[in-house]
């Protein structure tokens, strides 16, 4: 029985124009050395027409793959819109890559242009030799030494000259609402880095479901701080929400750092952020630090891409900024779940919501699996494998074939933990770091919060590591704050009324920092190699 209803093709193109026209006086501020700069959502758009044009007379057409190398910025706005629009794809490269990786992911995505910010020349020209589809680079911004790409075969090329002059409207293509708009690839953290290539279509899904009231609630008189970078996972689609919705985007730029951070969202007076935990640590210390900073604008904070630490939310708490937590991932677009209180909970159980991964946002439909394969119940304490599938998840990589990852129409997303009846999340662990304990699993993200929550400890990564007896043993790595002389066995017994007695750790060490991935999260890796090489000395 056929449907009466028009069959429009959802495409980034329609984002972008009714941002522009609907939404036009909204704003993208961007962090700048001398203060910030500001442009209004129609100029934005006008911006991006021209983008488009300067890109066509550099060949680029259908499916070509275009590559950021960029901070979070007005023009990497302008890209993320343009380039989808005329039917190109948009390739944020993640400027914290290895190199190697960087250049892995620039040939294997094909891109055959890349604009890239002038802060970032001198290590980017680094790259380009290894780069030979690279026709063209577009250096947006003037402060770059150009001087660096002289004895290269490439043409180079500034983006506001090759804007300039340029019609303000384009003739948008009509494209095939599931062929490519945007590539990104995962960081890699095991093996090369994979891509997934995200369609018009869930883009455009995903950027409606976000700004639902019960998942980030964005609208137009919202201005949210993008510290989620547009190098991972599209900023989590922030963007594109923002041209459905109207909400204003602060952008820091380079500046990530507490101060200049602090500083940034002083001036741009953002009332919502998104970012990873790392960020918003790093923030707090530094508001711990320097109590005159004003900050009173925040309302909420997203956080997602790691656990959120019990501490974390608290001390944002003490300060009037609720911390709304989000997981997700790259193959996701990257949203999931979202952790909002449902109505009616008892004061003393919003915590509880709140610290979990949050409720499952409509479009993302997941399973549990049980280590035989069987689906387990949503009974709150049934511990599996969480599967999802939707139309913003992928159901494959780019030119990889993992039918470990993707099976039966389902994304293994690799995390384990349980599912409440009313359909929240709570995540224990990556199936890779789950600590398997004499056939009893340990949650390293449980040890790893409620350590965070001592007041001596900075920051606290959880590892398994080979024990004879129990196969593998908790291993605690602690940074400790400055001048505090806490010891193991204050922390140890710390945890006793918080985790059950098998699960403490008994082996600990205290570090300087704990190494990062590309994106701030903790490189279990990394730190489980470093404490091998400490066993061997
Ligand atoms: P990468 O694999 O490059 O780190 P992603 O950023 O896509 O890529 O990482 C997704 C993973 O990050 C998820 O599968 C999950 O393990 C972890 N993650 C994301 N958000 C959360 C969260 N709120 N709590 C716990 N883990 C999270």
């Amino acid at each position: 029985f056929a449907s009466t209803m028009m069959d429009v093709p959802l495409q980034v193109r329609r984002l972008l124009e009714h941002g522009a026209r609907i939404h036009g006086s909204s704003r993208v501020v961007t962090a700048t050395d001398e203060g910030v700069r500001t442009r209004t959502f129609a100029e934005t758009g006008a911006r991006a027409a021209q983008l488009a044009h300067g890109l066509r007379e550099l060949g680029i057409g259908s499916g070509d793959r275009v590559g950021t190398f960029l901070w979070n910025n007005d023009r990497h706005v302008e890209a993320y819109l343009a380039v989808p629009s005329m039917g190109a794809v948009v390739h944020p490269l993640n400027i914290r890559l290895f190199p190697e990786q960087l250049i892995f992911t620039a040939n294997h995505a094909g891109d055959r242009v890349i604009i890239v910010d002038d802060s970032l020349v001198p290590g980017f020209a680094k790259l380009l030799p290894a780069l030979p589809k690279v026709e063209h680079v577009i250096v947006a911004g003037d402060g770059a030494d150009l001087a660096v790409f002289d004895d290269l075969d490439v043409a180079v090329l500034s983006y506001e000259e090759l804007i300039k002059d340029r019609s303000t409207t384009y003739d948008w293509p009509d494209v095939d609402e599931r062929s490519g708009a945007a590539m990104c690839y995962t960081s890699g953290t095991t093996g090369d880095p994979k891509g997934v290539v995200y369609s018009h279509r869930s883009i455009y899904l995903h950027a409606l479901g976000e700004s639902l009231p019960d998942v980030f609630g964005l609208s137009s008189r919202d201005l949210i701080l993008g510290v989620v970078p547009q190098f991972h996972v599209l900023a989590w689609g922030l963007p594109y929400a923002a041209f459905a919705t109207g909400c204003s985007m602060a952008m820091p730029d380079r500046f990530l750092a507490p101060e200049p951070l602090a500083r940034f969202i002083a001036e741009a007076r953002p009332n919502k952020g998104a970012g990873v935990p790392t960020v918003w640590a790093g923030l707090l210390q530094h508001l711990a630090a320097n109590p005159d900073v004003d900050v009173s604008s925040i309302e909420e904070l997203v956080v997602g891409g790691s656990a959120l630490p019990p501490g974390m939310l608290r001390a944002y708490g003490n300060r009037g900024i609720t911390m709304v937590h989000a997981w997700g991932m790259t193959e996701m677009s990257p949203l999931g779940t979202l952790a909002r209180p449902p109505a009616g909970a008892a004061p003393v159980d919003e915590e509880r919501y709140r610290l979990s991964q949050g409720r499952f946002v409509a479009s993302v439909e997941p399973r549990l699996i049980g280590p035989d394969g069987d689906e387990l119940p949503w009974d709150d304490e049934s511990v599996g494998e969480l599967e999802v599938r939707g139309p913003w998840v992928a159901d494959a990589y780019y030119g990889v074939d993992d039918q470990e990852r993707f099976h039966d129409g389902w994304l293994r997303t690799g995390d384990v933990g349980v599912i409440s009846p009313d359909g929240y999340l709570r995540l224990t662990d990556r199936s890779k770091d789950v600590i398997k304990s004499g056939g009893e699993w340990i949650s390293s993200v449980e040890l790893e919060g409620q350590l965070a929550a001592h007041p001596d400890v900075v920051e606290a990564s959880v590892v398994g590591v080979p024990d004879e007896k129990w196969g593998e043993r908790p291993l605690a790595a602690v940074v400790v704050r400055e001048g505090a002389a806490v010891t193991f066995e204050e922390l140890r017994e710390f945890l006793t009324d918080k985790v059950a007695r098998w699960q403490l750790p008994e082996r600990w060490t205290i570090v300087a920092e704990i190494p990062k991935t590309s994106v701030g999260k903790f490189d279990k890796k990394r730190l489980r190699r470093s404490y091998r090489e400490q066993e061997l000395d």
